[in-house]
């Protein structure tokens, strides 16, 4: 099933190219319906706190020169994203709707892209084992974790290197269905293949990373989680248009200001 957010926070099950709308996310019909043209897709999420894993793939920690050797992490190491960063996915069947853009900040000269499965959280988690994490999850969607990489080196804390306006492009809708261990991201800038690796190359699985992030933080409905990028991350241009591609999921088109 696949959770659409439109226009002004609207919620809806899409089903071909119509959208049924319901009284929340996955909630029950109202008994509107409306032509997926026709609107603006939102964020299909309205967190609490944007959760995400760094160095989840062991190709991108080396090639970011942080190898570990035989000496693999042994718990996620997690960073946070402002609820600012959120930005709205383009609109795949209305070729003239192109979503919000992602500023390009002036104290970067180096944006990279990391495109990444994102989950969003259904029902409230706190202390949840590994083999009960998939039940507490909403659904799917494609995420672009827009990262000022040279601040991210120099700066005590990642914020403005992860936490600027609009630095999390977040879409196009959930789907509910997903098996997210057997999926593949996908990262394509200007159409160009940039990133692809099966979420199996995961070194710590969903699962895994929402029942640790559960062991000390409440995790609340509408929570968006990131599993982390895998290699070939790289860097972004003003103008760059990004596609973000999980399979199974659809494609979050999004761009990079001028
Ligand atoms: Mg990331």
């Amino acid at each position: 099933m696949k959770l659409v957010r439109f226009d002004q926070g609207k919620w809806g099950i899409l089903e071909g190219e119509t959208i049924y709308q319901t009284d929340g996310p996955g909630g029950n019909p109202t008994g509107n319906a409306f032509d997926i043209g026709s609107v603006q897709l939102r964020s299909p999420a309205e967190p609490s706190k944007i959760v995400c894993v760094g160095r989840n793939y062991l190709e991108h920690i080396r090639e970011l020169g942080n190898d570990f050797g035989n000496n693999l992490p042994k718990e996620p190491g997690l960073f946070l994203k402002g609820l600012n960063t959120l930005a709205d996915p383009a609109n795949p069947a209305s070729p003239d709707n192109t979503g919000e853009a992602v500023p390009y900040p002036s104290f970067t000269s180096l944006l990279h892209y990391e495109g990444e499965l994102a989950v969003v959280i259904g029902s409230q988690m706190k202390n949840v084992p590994e083999d009960r994490a998939l039940e507490h999850v909403l659904g799917y969607t494609c995420a672009l974790d827009v990262t000022a990489r040279d601040v991210q080196k120099t700066d005590l804390q990642w914020v403005r290197a992860k936490s600027s306006d609009k630095f999390c492009p977040l879409g196009p809708w959930l789907v509910t269905d997903l098996e997210p261990e057997k999926t593949t991201v996908r990262t394509y800038i200007n159409d160009q293949l940039r990133q692809e690796a099966p979420t199996s190359m995961m070194i710590f699985s969903v699962s895994k990373v929402l029942s640790y992030i559960s062991s000390f933080m409440t995790l609340e409905p509408g929570d968006v989680v990131l599993t982390g990028t895998p290699e070939g991350v790289g860097e972004l241009k003003r103008g760059d248009k990004v596609v973000v591609a999980v399979e199974g999921l659809g494609d979050l088109h999004t761009r990079i200001a001028h």
